[in-house]
This record gives structure tokens, sequence and C-alpha cells, in this order.
């Protein structure tokens, strides 16, 4: 991710979703053994803010529903860096971390449906849910109790292999570029989810927080069709963001800017993890508009009952997205030929990219490329 403090942004879903726990599916709650494996290498943490170290890994039998992938890329999230340094409190270490992987499929457990053996596909946040509760079976995996973090508890993709719950490996389009297209899994479903729910290409969108999630969700909404407004404290951002696809950029420190465009807005997407001015934002929704978090700041945000009531506007967050979201998001991706922006690192340089990415220079995104 990038810059500013902006773009250490969390998925507010991520954080809520580590809050719950990270239960098991019993697809990936076998026991983590290292030294004695089958020629499986993994780049392991082995306790907080430690440097990874390459060892061999022993991934045991492979699940009756669960598939394995030969990882070919994975991107790099501030959320990988969180777990690294434990800022949640419930990491678990050895850590494999690595959740936004593109790969090849190389075995298929007897009972893995719909996928077939050299077939490309992307792993993101998570990796397995219990395919039976409610959310579940109304195709709510993402927001199944016993969700499956691809990075707590589970083996992660900066390894040479990872496994996951046949329904968590998504397909990936034929037309997608592989090796940018780690980020969409879990930056890009992210952003698109809000889009994909509550925009119409009419509408005027504000995406605030130009970073990792933000410059995706500006290639998003452009595409979309909306009328977009980038929102960044870093005037350094300004033309990319016009590159990306945004009609207009604003400085979000800018007041005067801020009031002119009260009643603007039918969607904003808060992509930050810093305190804005709250009230400011609420006030450049249209009648009918949402604000809509999916960065995790931490302080909450202040809401007065009024701005809400007479404009008959929401506030609303959510969490990556379902399969079949992250399905149809990449789909759309290869429709429009939309990647982030990345910068590369071979796998094996994996401590020098988590120090690019903890610098916050890294724009915007960083992939690793397997090279071992
Ligand atoms: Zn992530
Ligand atoms: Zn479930």
């Amino acid at each position: 991710m990038s810059t500013s403090t902006q773009t250490r942004n969390v998925p507010a879903s991520e954080l809520k979703q580590r809050q719950s726990g990270s239960p098991s599916t019993g697809q990936s709650d076998r026991g983590f053994k290292e030294g004695d494996g089958r020629n499986y290498q993994a780049w392991v943490a082995k306790a907080a803010k430690q440097p990874m170290v390459l060892e061999t890994v022993d991934l045991g039998p492979l699940g009756d529903e669960d598939v394995e992938i030969a990882v070919e890329h994975c991107g790099l999230c501030h959320s990988d860096l969180s777990v690294l340094n434990n800022e949640w409190g419930f990491s678990q270490y050895p850590a494999i971390l690595g959740h936004e992987v593109v790969g090849e499929v190389t075995a298929l457990g007897p009972n893995a449906k719909g996928l077939s053996v050299n077939q490309r596909v992307g792993i993101g946040w998570n990796s397995g849910s219990c395919m039976h509760c409610h959310q579940c079976m109304s195709g709510n995996h993402h927001l199944c109790p016993q969700v499956q973090f691809t990075i707590v508890g589970h083996r992660g993709g900066f390894a040479s292999h990872i496994r996951s719950h046949w329904a968590w490996a998504i397909p990936l389009p034929e037309k997608l570029n592989l090796a940018e297209a780690g980020p969409l899994l879990c930056g890009g479903i992210t952003v698109f989810a809000p889009l994909a729910m509550y925009a119409k290409p009419t509408d005027r969108v504000g995406i605030i927080g130009i970073g990792g999630l933000g410059h995706m969700a500006v290639k998003f909404a452009a595409a979309y069709g909306c009328d977009v407004t980038a929102f960044t404290s870093s005037e350094s951002k300004f033309d990319e963001a016009k590159g990306f696809g945004a009609n207009h950029v604003v400085c979000t420190k800018d007041s005067a800017a801020l009031k002119k465009l009260a009643g603007s807005f039918n969607l904003l997407i808060s992509t930050v993890n810093v305190k804005l001015d709250w009230d400011a934002e609420i006030g450049t929704l249209a009648p009918n508009g949402r604000l809509h978090v999916v960065g995790a700041v931490l302080e909450p945000i202040p809401v007065a009952a009024f701005s809400l009531i007479m404009g008959q506007r929401s506030v609303s967050g959510s969490p990556t997205g379902s399969p079949m979201a992250i399905e149809t998001m990449l789909d759309f991706a290869a429709r429009h030929n939309i990647t982030p922006q990345t910068e590369h690192y071979p796998m094996s340089k994996i401590n020098e990219a988590f120090a690019r990415l903890e610098s916050g220079k890294a724009r915007y995104r960083i992939v690793l490329d397997a090279d071992s």
C-alpha cells in the first residue's frame, strides 16, 4: 500500500471478523508441523515482528473438500503486516502470511467441486466457511460465524503451496493479467462489493483515501460509469487519481472545498483508517446518500442523528465479499482491464517487501512473485 496513513487501511470487515476469533472450519485446523514435510516451502514468522524465514512445511493429508494450489503470485496487504506484528492481538505463530494468492491447482480432495488440476485460481482473506449456516446457505459465506481467515490459524500464500476449501478457490478469468490480479482478491473485492451493492452508473461517488484500496475503488467506480471524486490529503496523488479515472480530485483537508460539495454524493466509500471531519464528509451526501466504511478507523465515527434523518442518509460498512461476489468482481475487472498499480518483488525478498510496505512508500500495492 502507499504513502500516507490513509493507505494503511485495513478493511473494517477484517477487523470485525478478527475480533470474533478465528474459528476452524475443520479443513484448516490440522497440525502445523515443520521440518518433516514434503518439499513444501513457506516463509514462516516464528513470532511477532520477526523476519520471516524459508522453511520446509508439512501440510499433512489433503482434506476431502480442499484444494491445493502452487503459488505463482501473492499480493502483500497491510493486514499481513498487522498480523505479523500482532497488532490485533490474536495472531498465531508460527504464521504463514499472504492472502492475495494467485496460483495453479495441483491437487483436489475427493469431494472438491467445480475445479480441475492446472486451473488458475485465486484465494483472498478467507479460505473456508462452514457451508451450512444461514449465511453460507444464503450466499453470504463471508459473513459465516465460522469463516476461516487465510492467515490466522491457517497457512497463507507466502509459500510454494497453499490450501483452501474448494468454494474459496475462485477461478480466474483467462483474460485477467495473473501477475497483477492478487490485490483484487482482498483489496479489490473490499471496494467492489459496496459499489455492486449500492451504486448506480448515474451516481456521483466519492472515494475517500487514494491508497491500496482507494485507487482500485476509483478504477472500479469509473468503469461502472459513475462520476467519481477522489478525496486525498496527498496532493502528490492528484494527477495519479485522475489517471485512475477520477473526474475530480479534492483535498480532504480543504474544508472550503468540502463545503462546496454539500449535498453532492450518492455514495461515499471511505478507505482510510484515520480520523476525518466526518460531519463535513456526511454533509457532502445527497438526500438518500450513503457513507460506506471499509477502512478500519479505530476511533468511533460521530454521527449526528439530524444529519441522517433530514436527508434520509445512511452510514454503513461491509467486509470483503462472498465467493460469488469475488467471481463477479474478477469478471468485471477482466472485462474492463482493471488491475491495481503494483510494485513487484521476488518472494525471496519478502522481508524487504514488508519493510517497503511499512515505509508507506509503495504505490499502490506490492505483489510477490514465486521464485523458488
Ligand atoms: Zn487484505
Ligand atoms: Zn457458514
